[in-house]
């Protein structure tokens, strides 16, 4: 299926989401799923984990639900988990130390920082080239980081990144497969932080490097010009959809800040719906509206939106073994750039001689 979705974007002067300042507060990171299903005993999640029934699935014997499925999922995380480097506030490591013969801390001298649109542009292209397929700048609001989070004053800016996940892969969900694509990008993800981190810290600022922790990544991206929130509770870009990635870099280092933008996501998501249709779990609102109403203790209220039940969302994933990316695959938007919207496992794995 391929998508007849026109996209005109536009530069706005403020963020394209309507908050209550009166309700909205700093979320608190316990408060995140993943955190709740180790200590809320409130909730049908707490102590589940959603490999319980890998190897029950396996017997199974589903397509796409193989032990090579699941292996490949399980291995494209390794880069993300085993990587600490990935998402460091502190410089790395000194270059090629101790094999250089003079290990220079370029950290403590300062690079002259008089024209801050040219360096924008100077570090938008080195992330490009370390891989980021979209990137952008904000002011950093405060409101969006966790709680917990204590931030010098200095850090003024926040470069927000985005990396496309395989459409093929994703086009599987809910097979592991897709779950591997969501993998590849958060390794891919600590590879393009760690570089970026250190390009910074090259140039004599501070950089602190983050994925999901810290702060809340979607109200960043849309701050700094990556898209709008849809319906599925996620990022929508024009270049991808909601099939990418996201991870920010805070920064000393004075930069441009680029607008943010708009290109009609809510009036497509007040008709589309095809995300809270095909969603197995029922967590994706069917209301025509969004409203202020949250559904469980991990949405953070105070935003007018569509708010996903993700307590549902994870309790499906549990039985599915895996998570899943079935709203992403789906969306119009994802379509504008991937070419299908179904893949089999079989079309997904199909063998070629790579020898010749
Ligand atoms: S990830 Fe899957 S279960 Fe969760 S909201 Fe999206 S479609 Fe539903
Ligand atoms: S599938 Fe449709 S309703 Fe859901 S986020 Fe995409 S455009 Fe919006």
């Amino acid at each position: 299926m391929e998508t007849s979705l026109k996209i005109q974007v536009r530069r706005i002067e403020k963020p394209p989401y309507i908050v209550d300042k009166s309700r909205l507060k700093r979320f608190k990171y316990k408060d995140v799923l993943f955190e709740r299903v180790m200590w809320d005993k409130s909730w049908k999640g707490y102590r589940r984990l959603y490999n319980e029934r890998t190897l029950e699935i396996i017997k199974e014997r589903k397509p796409g639900y193989s032990r090579i499925d699941f292996a490949l999922a399980y291995a494209s995380w390794i880069v993300h988990d085993a990587f600490k480097g990935g998402f460091s506030w502190n410089r790395i490591k000194l270059y090629r130390e101790p094999a250089a013969s003079i290990s220079i801390d370029w950290s403590r001298i300062k690079q002259n920082v008089d024209d801050p649109h040219k360096m924008s542009l100077i570090l938008k292209r080195a992330a490009k080239f370390f891989g980021a397929d979209l990137i952008g700048i904000c002011r950093l609001n405060r409101d969006w980081l966790y709680e917990e989070v204590e931030l010098p004053e200095q850090y003024k800016y926040a470069i927000v990144m985005a990396i496309e996940m395989d459409p093929e892969g994703i086009a599987t969900s809910p097979s592991p497969i897709a779950a591997a694509a969501t993998g590849v990008g958060y390794s891919k993800m600590a590879f393009l932080l760690a570089c970026m981190g250190e390009f910074i810290r090259n140039l004599g600022y501070n950089a602190i490097q983050c994925g999901n922790d810290t702060a809340l990544s979607i109200p960043l991206a849309i701050d700094a010009g990556l898209g709008e929130l849809g319906r599925n509770g996620l990022l929508i870009t024009p270049e991808y959809g909601p099939r990418v990635r996201l991870c920010k870099i805070f920064t000393d280092m004075p930069l441009e800040v680029d607008k943010p933008i708009e290109f009609g996501v809510k009036d497509f998501c007040r008709k589309c719906k095809l995300c809270a249709e095909n969603c197995e779990a029922g967590a994706i609102s069917m209301e025509d509206e969004p409203s202020f109403q949250i559904k469980c203790k991990s949405n953070n209220p105070g935003a007018l939106k569509w708010y996903v039940d993700v307590e549902k969302c994870y309790l499906y994933w549990c039985e599915n073994g895996i998570d899943c990316s079935t709203c992403i695959k789906v969306c119009p938007y994802n379509l504008i750039t991937s070419k299908k919207m179904d893949v089999t496992p079989d079309e997904f794995w199909k063998i070629e001689d790579y020898s010749k």
